[in-house]
């Protein structure tokens, strides 16, 4: 027997039909990529959103076809978003921290027949254009002066398929399983594969991960939405944001400390979300000149692990929670988050450190659990590391196109290549990708523990473990920082900063100091380009 109960497929038009409805008014205020600081409402995004369905109708933009963003954080990348969605086509994000050639393939992967991007990537854009054919239309996210200026042949400007359309246009009206977006994986091993969001999955990660134990976003808050919407849905804020209407700022182009401080301050921002790096920027900034947080309540950090530092110093310093999550574009993206429950929140802040730096439990919606490589499953005992797996109603069933083949196992569940813990209080903690775990003498080492606690020494800017081949053992850590400018220090100073915080056989066999430590696409520490150029290194040990 059905229930009885009104059929109203979860459409994501529906997120902004509702935003104009009840939060008209409230600003979304984005650092231009001109300049200037620009102003507008869910009213006028859901006005003007219309406008560019309208637009890209008469491009000839049908269902299920593919239209590509290439663009920052911004009022009008938002627009863009409901604009491509309403009318039943896949929003594309495109993330312009790609090599030109993965860029190239994903265009042409996903056959998007239309671009719309910010000025600031023009010039990639008409260096490859003869490379994209299935590419139509391109439309800069600007006035039509600028895009006369801008020197790339038949470019459209947004500004003027706005103001030349008409706002009547029927969003929805479709069934919940229609592809919604379309965003790829950072493809560290092979080429990049595409995940399809659906407007359902999209839809029930907004009301999951709204729940008060995870993002938890009220109209009462300010959100800076440093997570580039490129980089898997900006962790669901521009659909969560406009479903309790919040205001929003969208910080543009400009993600150093400065800017963001800010944005922070000027808008009087209560919650924000990014990776590490984006924090360790502002950190440095704040002490740097002795700046102040007025009205920062809470940041949830994820994308990869959270150095124990980066807790404690906007924690001690500036009375600011972190909130540590872990997810993947996979995921939607949020897969479990780390606030305390009752017990722990009971305990001294240096007891609750530990579990801060745990990625967390998942929420309603979604499951997760640990398997050795034969499939079997582990306890939660807080040591056994295993595989973590996931399944739920916004975790990735097939990648697009069925790249990668059967991706779910007997039970439905999805391998995330993540390696875990769980603990008896249900805490899930990232030791490692698979691929970057360090095997030694048949046990593994957590890389990501050890960099996390060396880079929290006073004097290091940023720490990478790898695995190095090794005669005896298979493999062992080599622990590489790049010191903060001006200071230097010896290997003995930070393996005796380790000494007694991880396990005698973990220690470091080499300590190694350098200028860079590289980043891919997505701010995380790219360690397959580290195996890669310490390919001929020898330990001493070895
Ligand atoms: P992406 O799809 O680019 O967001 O990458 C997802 C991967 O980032 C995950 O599979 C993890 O390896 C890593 N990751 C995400 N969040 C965290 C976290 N909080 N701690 C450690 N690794 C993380």
């Amino acid at each position: 027997m059905h229930g009885l109960m009104q059929d109203w497929p979860l459409t994501v038009d529906k997120i902004l039909d509702h935003a104009k409805r009840w939060h008209g008014s409230r600003e979304v205020v984005t650092r231009s990529v001109e300049g200037p600081i620009v102003r507008t409402t869910w009213g006028e995004i859901h006005t003007r959103a219309k406008r560019l369905s309208n637009a890209l109708l008469g491009l000839g933009i049908q269902p299920g076809d593919r239209v590509a963003t290439l663009a920052w954080n911004s009022g009008r990348h938002i627009e863009v978003w409901y604009a491509i969605m309403g009318i039943g086509a896949v929003c594309h994000t495109l993330n312009p921290r790609l090599f030109a050639d993965q860029l190239c393939y994903i265009i042409n992967h996903a056959a998007d027949r239309i671009i719309i991007t910010d000025e600031t990537f023009l010039p990639v854009l008409m260096e490859r254009r003869h490379e994209m054919p299935t590419v139509e239309h391109f439309i800069v996210l600007t006035d039509p002066d600028r895009v006369a200026k801008c020197g790339m042949e038949g470019a459209l400007s947004s500004e003027t398929l706005i103001e030349s359309h008409s706002p009547d246009c029927t969003w929805g009206g479709f069934d919940e399983q229609t592809a919604c977006g379309l965003c790829y994986t950072s493809g560290t091993t092979g080429h990049p594969k595409g995940v399809l969001y659906s407007h359902r999955s999209n839809f029930l990660h907004t009301l999951v991960t709204l729940q008060s134990d995870y993002m938890g976003l009220s109209v009462r808050d300010t959100v800076l939405a440093v997570v580039p919407m490129f980089h898997a849905n900006a962790w669901g804020l521009a659909f969560t944001g406009a479903a309790v209407g919040t205001k929003m700022v969208m910080p543009g182009a400009k993600m150093d400390g400065a800017s963001i401080h800010e944005l922070l301050e000027t808008e009087q921002v209560t919650f924000s979300a990014a990776v590490p790096t984006v924090w360790q920027m502002l950190l440095a900034h704040l002490r740097a000149t002795n700046g102040q947080l007025t009205s920062l309540k809470r940041v949830v950090i994820g994308g990869s692990a959270v150095p124990e530092a980066i807790i404690r110093a906007f924690h001690d310093d500036y009375g600011v929670e972190v909130v540590h999550a872990w997810g993947m574009t996979e995921t939607s993206p949020l897969g479990t988050m780390s606030t305390p429950t009752p017990e722990i929140a009971a305990l001294s802040f240096d007891e609750q450190i530990a579990y801060k730096l745990k990625q967390g439990r998942p929420p309603v919606g979604s499951d997760i659990r640990l398997v050795d490589d034969a499939g079997n499953v582990l306890p939660h005992d807080g040591k056994v590391f295993g595989r973590l797996q996931i399944r739920g109603g916004y975790i990735v069933r097939e990648y697009y196109k069925g790249d990668g083949g059967e991706i779910l196992d007997a039970d439905g569940y999805f391998d995330t290549g993540d390696v875990a813990t769980i603990d008896p209080t249900g805490y899930m903690q990232i030791t490692d990708r698979a691929k970057d775990v360090i095997k030694s003498g048949g046990e593994w080492i957590s890389s990501i523990e050890i960099e996390n606690i060396a880079a929290g020494h006073p004097k290091a800017l940023i720490a990478a473990v790898i695995g190095v081949a090794h005669p005896k053992w298979d493999e062992r850590p080599l622990l590489l920082v790049r010191l903060k400018d001006g200071e230097t220090a010896t290997a003995e100073e930070f393996l005796g900063f380790l000494d007694g915080k991880i396990a005698k056989w973990w220690m470091p066999d080499a300590v190694m100091f350098v200028d860079e430590i590289p980043l891919g696409a997505t701010g995380k520490i790219d360690k397959k380009l580290i195996r890669q150029q310490m390919a001929d290194y020898r330990l001493p040990t070895s």
